[in-house]
């Protein structure tokens, strides 16, 4: 039996590898699911799939953890050293779904013990994709991507060599507001925000799709997981979701990955690989689709794409302080304090201060100072928003 666990295990990825996990029963031994404030989804996964542990992410609901799994035989534990500790016990395969810089830690720890890290949290290689990437090469561990594109990139790359790629193309939707005039943007609300036009996700993802600060992560994700240059990635918008990514070679060949859009399919890879097994999933009918559009990205609409760009060049720490102001202006923007456009006018003047403050801060890409970056820029973020208030 392969022995895994999951992390983010009540979100909407967590809840799709549950649900593929729970369909070979006999294949799979559950050490660790974590979640957040969903106590009684992750106890009752816990006791489904007789997990060894179930963590929440949130000391003051230890209580309500311990009161649901009571009985059950499943240790229960809260906090991000739980989280930490529960990633260092042995596994050979980690689902990484945690929202935000919040999955980094862990992820990290899962790398340490050399498990597989199928990586659904594409903040871990927007903050520190090169530490990352050294310490899943340090500990003979490898790292899967599970984000629909990346895994498209992934597998349109079997046996080929990432020499003779000539570019990356990642497809969008354009999210909820692809066709509103530019002018509506800023009375957008958190509702409409909320509704994406393909893909059923968590609601911080959908609204990233919908001002594109999910495709500026990605573009990052993509330049860090398969170490090519920022000007070799595109980003064509494809309203159907169907063709995930496509990848071109030196001598014109342009190879692409389609599916209904379906998170167990990335998922299902990255548990099966290298092989391929049966999925829940249905199959795509071509000719009742009819036909698929791409369309050229505006900037002026999604101006979080220059920011990746920025980013990029950039490098180092600018990652993680792009990361950590994005979350804090979603965080301000659910909670009504800010507008849609203003997310993006309010990271930009993170990265701008974080420019100028380059010379005073220790630049080392460490787990601690990208935590440290990540505090900081979120602080930034208030203070920005105050003195726009003010
Ligand atoms: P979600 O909001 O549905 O679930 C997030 C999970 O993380 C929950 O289990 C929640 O309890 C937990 N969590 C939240 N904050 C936490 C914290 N501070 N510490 C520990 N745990 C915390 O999110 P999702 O849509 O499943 O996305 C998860 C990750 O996968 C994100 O990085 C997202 O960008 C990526 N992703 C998601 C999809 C999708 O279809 N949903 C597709 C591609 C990539
Ligand atoms: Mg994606």
């Amino acid at each position: 039996m392969r022995k895994v666990s999951i992390f983010g295990a009540t979100g909407s990825i967590g809840q799709n590898t549950v649900d593929l996990i729970s369909r070979a029963p006999t294949e799979y031994d559950v050490v660790a699911l974590t979640g957040g404030a969903n106590i009684s989804q992750l106890a009752e996964d816990a006791r489904n799939t007789g997990a060894q542990i179930a963590v929440t992410a949130y000391e003051s609901r230890l209580q309500d953890l311990k009161d649901a799994l009571s009985g059950s035989g499943v240790e229960a534990a809260a906090g991000q050293a739980a989280l930490v500790e529960a990633a260092s016990r042995p596994v050979d395969w980690v689902m990484s779904a945690i929202v935000g810089s919040a999955g980094l830690a862990p992820g990290i720890e899962t790398l340490k013990q050399g498990a597989t890290l199928a990586l659904a949290n594409k903040e871990t290689l927007v903050c520190a994709g090169p530490l990352v990437l050294e310490m899943a090469k340090a500990h003979n561990a490898q790292i899967l991507p599970v984000d629909s594109e990346h895994s498209a990139v992934f597998q349109a790359l079997v046996g080929e060599d990432i020499r003779s790629v000539d570019r990356i193309v990642i497809t969008a939707s354009g999210g909820a507001f692809r066709d509103w005039p530019i002018e509506d943007l800023p009375r957008a609300t958190v509702e409409q925000a909320s509704k994406h036009p393909n893909w059923d996700m968590g609601q911080r993802i959908t609204i990233d799709s919908a001002s594109m600060f999910n495709k500026a992560l990605e573009i990052i994700e993509t330049k860090e997981f398969f170490d090519i240059s920022p000007n070799q990635i595109e980003v064509v918008i494809h309203p159907e979701s169907i063709v995930h990514a496509l990848v071109g070679f030196q001598d014109g060949a342009l190879m692409a990955h389609l599916g209904v859009p379906d998170m167990r399919h990335a998922i299902g890879y990255a548990l099966n690989w290298p092989n391929r097994r049966e999925l829940p999933i249905q199959k795509l009918d071509l000719a009742a689709l009819g036909q698929l559009r791409f369309i050229a990205p505006d900037e002026a609409r999604y101006p979080a794409l220059r920011l990746a760009r920025e980013v990029m060049e950039s490098g180092g720490l600018s990652g993680a302080v792009f990361n950590a102001a994005k979350e804090r202006a979603l965080d301000l923007f659910i909670q009504r304090r800010i507008g849609f456009l203003e997310m993006t006018d309010v990271v930009s003047s993170v990265l701008d201060r974080f420019d100028g403050a380059k010379g005073h801060i220790d630049a080392a890409l460490t787990l601690d100072n990208v935590l440290q970056t990540d505090h900081l820029a979120r602080h930034w973020v208030d203070e920005a928003v105050l003195k726009r208030a003010g």
